[in-house]
């Protein structure tokens, strides 16, 4: 499961155990993105902060684990790239790769979609607010692919880190482990002035 998880928050975990069950994957691997490389409307979280988020919120699950392939791999992240990195770690795995129905969309306009038909199944979790377009799924083969539909969670990284900002509690919208981490680490705090009183 690909993703920025800036912070990883229940909808990411509700998904991850929805698509486990549904497809009985032996595990889901979580694989946090590497870190921007052009500056892009707002400034994403460092990867290690995002790195440990990810391994907190998913440490007492048996079948969750975290890769560290994109994060550690120079430049953009690529899905062609994160699923190469995976096959060559798991050689002989039959690869899932989960992400939301919004962002199917992107992956699949990048040069290399036919291979990444090849190298693995596509799961795009629909969630509340976000309707797939009808043309999204016209050019893709029909087995690669599955959506896959979410109980409703109505939680996003970025209300989560607006909330933070504002100083509102995002207890129970992420795992407590992480709500901690975000305050021990003053993340997601506007950036203003300090010292005047
Ligand atoms: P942001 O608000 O910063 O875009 P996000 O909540 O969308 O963050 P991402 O890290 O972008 O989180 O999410 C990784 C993947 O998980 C995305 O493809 C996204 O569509 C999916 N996802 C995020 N939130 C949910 C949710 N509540 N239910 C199902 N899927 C989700
Ligand atoms: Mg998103």
């Amino acid at each position: 499961m690909g993703g920025t998880f800036d912070p990883i928050h229940h909808g990411h975990l509700v998904a991850a155990s929805e698509v486990q069950a549904w497809f009985d994957l032996d595990e889901v691997v979580f694989v946090p993105t590497g870190q921007p490389w052009q500056k892009t409307e707002r400034e994403v979280s460092p990867a290690e902060d995002r790195y440990l988020m990810t391994v907190i919120a998913t440490a007492s699950n048996p079948r969750f684990r975290v890769s560290r392939v994109d994060i550690d791999r120079a430049g953009p992240t690529y899905t062609i790239d994160t699923l190469r990195d995976l096959h060559a770690q798991i050689p002989g795995a039959e690869l899932f790769f989960i992400t939301g129905a919004d962002a199917l969309g992107n992956i699949f306009t990048w040069r290399d979609a036919g291979e990444l038909f090849d190298l693995a199944h596509f799961v795009g979790c629909t969630r509340p607010g976000y309707d797939v377009a009808p043309t999204l799924l016209d050019n893709i083969p029909g087995d690669r692919v599955t959506m896959v539909e979410i109980p409703a969670l109505a939680i996003s990284s970025t209300d989560c880190r607006h909330r933070t900002a504002a100083g509102d509690p995002v207890w129970y919208l992420v795992p407590d482990g992480v709500v901690q981490y975000i305050s021990k680490y003053d993340l997601y705090l506007p950036h203003q002035p300090v010292g005047t009183l």
